[in-house]
């Protein structure tokens, strides 16, 4: 009686362990299916149902040739199912009720009993998401393959990852001899700090936009390059590497020198007449004065004052041309500030009357700089102080000693530039956008000289501002 029992609760236990596996079989995420030996459906669990959306009314019993894409595929499988052969990873596709198309990996094999086919017993693997993936990332590569760029990625220790034909093309190196190699290869030696600084840039997570430098090729040559470097991140944001694109702007330089020639050429050419024009003012001038003309003498005074600018603009082409051609040099030497900033202040009265020119504590402060061209920069922002301020006001040269060097600034009580403008202001033809200065004159050069000619002494220019307010521009320079 005991076994019986014992038999019982085995028979039960057991039972319950099949029905278990069934509903483990019929719930679980894998898509399953049987098809018999006339490839008919004759089961499916919930997730091959799910998968393809149909119900097990629509699928069941229903030849699984209607499923798919390309009919070859089944008799191709039934065929070695039939020979005994398991199948792994078969690639298919199957049809949706929605008609969308679902890329699949079968894995099949045989069931039989006493040796008669009974039925297959398949495994079907979604793989849609990765193919998608797989073919974006083979539309990616054949964009970056067949870009006219040159796309080259590397790792944070500049060791070059990829190396698309462009690449090739520009620097004349292949990917066989690159790849592996370091970008340092590419650097002329006068720039090669040019790389941590970059590298440093974008550790901060920052990119680089446009960067124009040069590079050199295999044969030796020098490149003019613009160059977009950013961060390449993993699906969990990680940076994992850089990706820089060069493009190459010799063509434009060329194009950039034609017409620097051009200004310097022509710029050059009016400085002549100008000058003789303004000698001969300056004797009428004081002719009239000599003679109590005073309408002569306010006229000639005018007259005089165009001249003046007209040749402060003409001196702004010449050094742009200069600067561009790499042609400034700077010329040391050790001298007093305070005599030049007199000299700077001393020559406002001649641009305006309804500004007060201060001077503040600039005495006993010797720079060791290029006395002139510190001098075109102070007068340059003097200029744009009395240009920018219409209603007039203070404007203040002024020094604030720190410990080892000076604060030199020139501050005005101006329209101000807003905050957008700011960040632009130093580059090249830059002009703001403010409409009320819109009938000042001006080319948007002066403060990119400005701020060249700081670069070149080690220092840069800067700017606080507050529109409607006023302007400070300021920069740092060693002392003695
Ligand atoms: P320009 O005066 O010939 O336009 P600059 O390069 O000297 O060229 O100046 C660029 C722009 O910066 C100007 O167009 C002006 O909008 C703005 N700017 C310069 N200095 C001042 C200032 N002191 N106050 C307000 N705006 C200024």
């Amino acid at each position: 009686m005991d076994e019986l029992v014992k038999i019982k609760e085995l028979l039960a236990a057991s039972e319950e362990r099949a029905a278990d596996l069934a509903d483990f079989i019929e719930q679980g995420a894998m898509p399953l299916h049987w098809v018999d030996g006339n490839g008919i459906i004759i089961w499916a669990n919930k997730a091959e149902l799910d998968l393809l959306g149909y119900t097990r009314e629509e699928y069941i019993g229903q030849p699984i040739a209607a499923f798919h894409a390309e009919q070859s595929i089944i008799d191709d499988i039934l065929k070695r199912l039939a020979d005994d052969e398991t199948i792994i990873n078969y690639p298919a596709q199957l049809t949706c009720k929605n008609g969308h198309i679902k890329d699949v990996l079968i894995n099949s094999n045989v069931k039989r009993k006493n040796g008669t086919f009974l039925h297959t017993r398949c495994f079907t693997r979604d793989i849609t998401d990765y193919k998608r993936a797989e073919e974006k990332s083979a539309m990616l590569a054949a964009i970056v393959a067949s870009s006219d760029d040159a796309i080259i990625s590397k790792t944070f220790e500049s060791i070059i990852t990829s190396w698309n034909d462009a690449a090739q093309r520009l620097f004349g190196y292949s990917a066989a001899e690159m790849i592996g190699e370091s970008i340092v290869k590419l650097i002329p030696p006068d720039r090669l700090d040019e790389e941590p600084q970059i590298l440093d840039r974008l550790k901060q997570g920052k990119s680089l936009e446009h960067f124009e430098t040069k590079r050199v090729t295999k044969d030796g040559s020098l490149l003019d390059v613009s160059l977009t470097i950013s961060p390449i991140k993993d699906a969990q944001g990680n940076t994992i590497g850089l990706s820089k694109i060069a493009r190459d702007i010799t063509e434009k330089k060329q194009e950039e020198i034609r017409k620097n020639d051009f200004i310097a050429m022509v710029s050059h050419e009016l400085k002549t007449p100008l000058t003789s024009m303004k000698s001969y003012l300056q004797v009428l001038l004081g002719q009239a004065i000599k003679d109590g003309q005073s309408f002569q003498v306010s006229a000639l005074t005018r007259a005089e004052l165009q001249a003046r600018k007209m040749t402060a603009m003409i001196h702004d082409f010449l050094n742009l041309a200069r600067l561009e051609e790499g042609k400034i040099a700077i010329n040391k030497s050790l001298f007093e500030l305070h005599p030049l900033v007199e000299e700077i202040a001393g020559d406002a009265p001649f641009l305006t009357d309804n500004h007060q020119i201060k001077i503040a504590d600039c005495e006993h402060i010797r720079l060791e700089a290029d006395r002139e061209k510190i001098g075109q920069v102070l007068n340059n922002l003097l200029s744009n102080a009395i240009k920018y301020s219409p209603k007039g006001g203070v404007i203040i040269i002024g020094c604030e000693k720190h410990e080892k060097q000076v604060r030199i600034f020139v501050k005005d009580e101006g329209v101000g530039i807003s905050a957008e403008d700011q960040k632009r202001l130093f580059e090249r033809f830059y002009r703001s956008k403010d409409e009320t200065i819109k009938t000042v004159s001006g080319f948007g050069i002066g403060l990119y000289l400005v701020s060249e000619v700081l670069r070149y002494h080690g220092s840069r220019i800067e700017v606080e501002s507050t529109p409607g307010a006023g302007s400070t521009f300021f920069f740092l320079m060693d002392y003695a």
